[in-house]
């Protein structure tokens, strides 16, 4: 159930209600935005009675919700969230794009798409350390050392980086590597053990969709985060399957707006997994700005036919420099920050 408050309502009294509230066995979820008071109430609200809450002298109307996220449902947080990452906001108007090759595979090979990208505009360095690979005999990813390369582009470049968590066995190194957001792969979208214990962290978590799941089933992996205390979650769209295969996904852009009336969560989106093809990488990116995306990934590699990983959709610098460039006129064009 989502109670607004009366405008102006006196402090103490809301207190007071929240206590009782609290009392009955309801987790409040407070939403102070720019002109409305939401207490969003989790728990089984069946018996609650919509009268008895509008008796309340500080209550202005109340209204059963029938979703099964909460945390993360617009109806209890009308304002978009802004998720900070290392001082780069996502959301509500702030956009961010993050690029890198798929895989770390050098301190040399990942210091220098981190400086090429940053100098063309990308403020978060991606790049996978721990790879989830359809074949056992792919490359793995060079695990722990990825993450210390990480950490050196990271000292060269001042850019926060966002890298794949695949076990929460990990995430100690994760935190001693400082990693400024986790990336959730669609893979492991539904690993609900996972979701919990980056749940537990404050780390901003990069959330993406599996390969098959619908928009509800990706709100609720969100919300098994924010239930556990770690509101800071954006989404991303990174293609889903369908019965099309003349490319490796499909951008479901669609995904965007309605992803936005659901959740107040920033949504960004990868055109690199959704295409599986480079030269259809930057006209996925403006279609993004277009429908209102807060973010872009973007993989990037110094030679993409070299690449251990994900070569084909990957661009290089130059590609991603001329990309950036016509993005920037259309970001401004629908009134985003660049940051
Ligand atoms: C990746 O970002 O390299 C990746 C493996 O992404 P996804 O989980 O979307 O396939
Ligand atoms: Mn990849």
């Amino acid at each position: 159930m989502i109670v607004v408050l009366k405008p102006h309502a006196a402090a103490e009294q809301v207190a007071g209600f929240c206590r009782e509230l609290e009392s009955m066995g309801f987790q409040i979820n407070d939403s102070v935005g720019s002109d409305t008071h939401i207490l969003g109430l989790i728990g089984d609200t069946k018996a609650l009675s919509e009268s008895w809450v509008l008796a309340n002298p500080v209550v202005e109307t109340c209204r059963r919700v029938s979703e099964p996220y909460k945390k993360a449902n617009r109806k209890f947080h009308p304002d978009d969230t802004v998720v900070d990452v290392a001082g780069h906001k996502i959301g509500g108007g702030h956009f961010v794009v993050m690029s890198g090759p798929c895989s770390v595979e050098s301190r040399e090979q990942i210091t220098y798409v981190a400086q090429r990208v940053q100098a063309a505009g990308a403020s978060i360095l991606r790049g996978g350390a721990f790879k989830p690979r359809t074949s056992p005999y792919s490359f793995q990813g060079l695990r722990a050392e990825g993450l210390e390369m990480l950490q050196h582009a990271r000292t060269v470049t001042g850019q926060p980086i966002v890298t794949e968590l695949m076990s929460a066995e990990h995430i100690p190194l994760f935190e001693e590597a400082g990693v400024d957001m986790i990336q959730i792969g669609a893979r492991n979208m539904q690993n609900f053990e996972l979701l919990k214990a980056v749940g537990k962290l404050q780390t901003p978590v990069l959330l993406k969709r599996g390969l098959s799941a619908t928009l509800e089933e990706l709100v609720m992996s969100a919300e098994y985060i924010m239930a556990e205390g770690n509101p800071n979650v954006v989404l991303c769209e990174r293609g889903i399957r369908t019965f099309e295969t003349s490319m490796r996904n499909t951008l479901d852009i669609s995904a965007v707006p309605m992803l936005k009336k659901m959740t107040h969560l920033p949504v960004v989106i990868d055109p690199s997994h959704a295409a599986g093809i480079a030269f259809m990488v930057p006209a996925l990116a403006k279609a993004a700005v277009a429908v209102g995306a807060d973010g872009l990934m973007i993989e990037t590699h110094n030679d993409p036919a070299k690449a251990k990983s994900d070569g084909a959709q990957s661009l290089t610098p130059d590609q991603f420099d001329t990309l950036m460039a016509t993005i920037r006129p259309e970001l401004e064009f629908f009134g985003m920050q660049l940051n």
